[in-house]
């Protein structure tokens, strides 16, 4: 599948739609999520147009992948989350529940978060 261009976050990456950063570097960008399921939420993306995390994984560059790997520390720790935990999540696909068809890491924390998964009835 072809990445689509008009994505939301393709949009933020162009400065189209407003976010509040948290991080940005030459390959990575972090924002906050404007829906947050937690008191902290933030949305780690590569600025490349990766649309899944299967696709990032697949086709990044060694620097992109370098890049975003040592920005989920940074992120964390400008979040104040990185002593306390947090749950890192990449909903990739149509399974994984992928709404925006843009990589992006989320990192929820700030409280407790509970179990892992919960299941559609
Ligand atoms: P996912 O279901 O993993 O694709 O998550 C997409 C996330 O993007 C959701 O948590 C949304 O709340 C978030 N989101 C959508 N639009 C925006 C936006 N303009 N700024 C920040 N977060 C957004």
């Amino acid at each position: 599948m072809a990445y689509d261009s008009n994505n939301i976050f393709a949009k933020i990456l162009r400065g189209e739609i407003p976010n509040q950063t948290v991080y940005e570097d030459e390959h990575v960008l972090a924002f906050r999520d404007i829906r947050p399921q937690a008191k902290a939420h933030v949305l780690l993306i590569p600025k490349g147009p990766y649309e899944s995390f299967e696709d990032f994984s697949a086709r990044a560059s060694d620097a992109e992948i370098v890049a975003f790997t040592r920005a989920v520390a940074k992120v964390s720790r400008l979040a104040g989350i990185d002593v306390t935990g947090y749950r890192a999540i990449a909903n990739t696909g149509a399974d994984g529940h992928q709404e925006v068809p843009h990589f992006h890491l989320h990192l929820l924390g700030g409280q407790r978060l509970g179990r892992m998964v919960s299941l559609p009835e």
